[in-house]
């Protein structure tokens, strides 16, 4: 049963958000022609006017990439750009809570989530990257790899400040200079990272900082004076950038989507293993690329399972994301919003079974329910496409062969779950599936020293640990 808690509220007057923000450009905030509202998805307030980037302001960011490259930081010896990537580690450890707070607002997702997951991966991915940058001739790549140059790098909305640090810091520690731009809906903490930068007395242009919408991204990606092609989005928008980079010496990582398998077999801790499928699909709106978004479960615990992960769900609080005992925030956009409503009702249309607890919304803002689809058949759409909400759809299976083709059955191949007792049953099934990351008795579990990147339509090239660098040097 759910208790009934007081409204914990974090305070949202350690942040200040000001009336309008420009582009960042060569160490200084810069007014651009033209401007778009980013609003607070839990509250459809408008928060901020921030600078739109034509092409001609994404040119000047790139010029001043490529100058910064040239004159400081491509010949700046390693030890020395480890301090500055040190000194903005442990800026934004400082400005941590202000941070979560601000990531909140901006994104939707629940403050315990920004404050305790987002917000420390952040600071250690500067952390283990500022200790790479004297050590890369030890990392594998020969004894003296070089930087590739300008890193033209083009985030999502799920994780805005995470992925702004998978980014630029396994760049800056190889001794390349950024132009990033961060996702239309969520571009203040990006904003406020280049705050971080003035503060560290990173030199001018090394970072750039540019806010808008796709074109904005295009303009950055199809740039002929970048070196090298870093995105994190949709396999849609991956396609079109694979095939604008093609024929050019651009280097291309793309990390896209996923339908990951969470794999329950009839040993497995079922309390333990229902925590999994929670954090699994709810973590972040299950706006997440490695969610488990489906469950496979062993027929002969289908049931008990599934009991069980029900009256789970009930004591999941959806609401104010700035609510400290909030576990499901807001959904990050209309759009979005509506994507996830298409998709579950093709779900019911084509015959599966749905299911959602109980749940008061916000009258106010982007709201989803968490819902579970059994009955579900591997033809469905639900079962194929990436919903990226707070969707799970339940499949069963009776052996270890079947759940394994049953997984690896999907167009995607980011990461998946596996709940057993049997070390060796592990180990047979990581083995086979195909999937770049695979989980045991966890989920969503992530370290700046681990790599992370996927198969088949889920892109290619690796983010996170020594693998990490491989995408940044010569
Ligand atoms: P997109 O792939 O459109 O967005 C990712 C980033 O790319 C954003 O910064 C976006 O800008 C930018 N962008 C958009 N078009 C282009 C382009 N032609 N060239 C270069 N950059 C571009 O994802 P959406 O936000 O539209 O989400 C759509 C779906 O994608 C989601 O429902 C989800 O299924 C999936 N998705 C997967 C993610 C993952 O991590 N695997 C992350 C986000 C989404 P802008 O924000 O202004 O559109």
């Amino acid at each position: 049963m759910t208790f009934e808690y007081a409204p914990a509220p974090e305070s949202r007057g350690i942040v200040d958000i000001k009336a309008s923000y420009g582009l960042f450009v060569d160490g200084e905030f810069v007014e651009a022609k033209s401007s778009f509202k980013t609003i607070n998805p839990a509250t459809e307030e408008t928060l901020a006017e921030v600078a739109d980037a034509s092409a001609d302001d994404v040119d000047r960011a790139v010029a001043a990439a490529r100058r910064a490259y040239d004159t400081v930081w491509g010949p700046m010896p390693g030890a020395e750009r480890a301090k500055y990537l040190f000194r903005i580690a442990r800026l934004i450890q400082e400005r941590s809570r202000e941070l979560a707070v601000l990531e909140s607002i901006d994104n939707g997702k629940p403050i315990r989530e920004s404050r305790d997951v987002d917000l420390p991966l952040v600071a250690a991915h500067f952390f283990y990257y500022a200790g790479w940058a004297d050590k890369l001739g030890h990392a594998g790549f020969g004894p003296d790899p070089r930087p590739l140059g300008v890193a033209g790098q083009v985030i999502p909305w799920n994780f805005p400040l995470l992925m702004l640090a998978w980014k630029i810091a396994p760049a800056l520690a190889c001794g390349n200079t950024v132009v990033l731009k961060p996702a239309e809906t969520t571009p203040l903490t990006a904003l406020a990272f280049a705050e971080i930068c003035v503060q560290a007395e990173l030199p001018p242009g090394v970072v750039n900082i540019v806010t808008g919408a796709g074109e904005t991204g295009r303009a950055l990606v199809e740039h002929p004076g970048i070196d090298k092609v870093a995105f994190t989005g949709s396999t849609e928008v991956g396609r079109q950038i694979a095939r604008s980079v093609a024929g050019t010496a651009k280097k291309l990582t793309l990390e896209l989507g996923g339908k990951a398998a969470n794999i329950v077999f009839d040993d497995a801790p079922l309390d333990q293993a229902v925590e999994g499928i929670v954090n699994g699909i709810f973590f972040n709106q299950g706006h997440v690329c490695c969610a488990g978004s489906r469950l496979l479960v062993q027929e002969s615990v289908a049931e008990e399972l599934l009991d069980r992960l029900k009256a789970r769900m009930t004591t999941l609080r959806v609401g104010d994301p700035l609510d400290k005992n909030t576990d499901v925030g807001a959904i990050n956009s209309a759009a979005q919003l509506a994507k996830i409503r298409e998709l579950s009702d093709a779900g019911e249309a084509e015959g599966a079974t749905r299911w959602s607890p109980a749940c008061e919304l916000p009258e106010r803002g982007f709201w989803f329910t968490p819902t579970v689809f059994t009955g579900v058949a591997a033809s469905h759409r639900i079962a194929r496409e990436e919903i990226f909400g707070p969707v799970l759809s339940v499949l069963t299976f009776r052996t270890p062969a079947e759940a394994l083709e049953k997984a690896n059955n999907t167009p995607y191949g980011l990461s998946a779950g596996i709940w057993t007792d049997k070390g060796s049953r592990i180990l047979w099934m990581a083995e086979r599936l195909r999937a770049g990351v695979v989980w045991a008795n966890t989920f969503n579990k992530f370290d700046p020293a681990s790599p992370f990147g996927g198969y088949k339509e889920s892109g290619f090239g690796r983010e996170g640990g020594r693998h990490g660098l491989e995408a940044y040097v010569r």
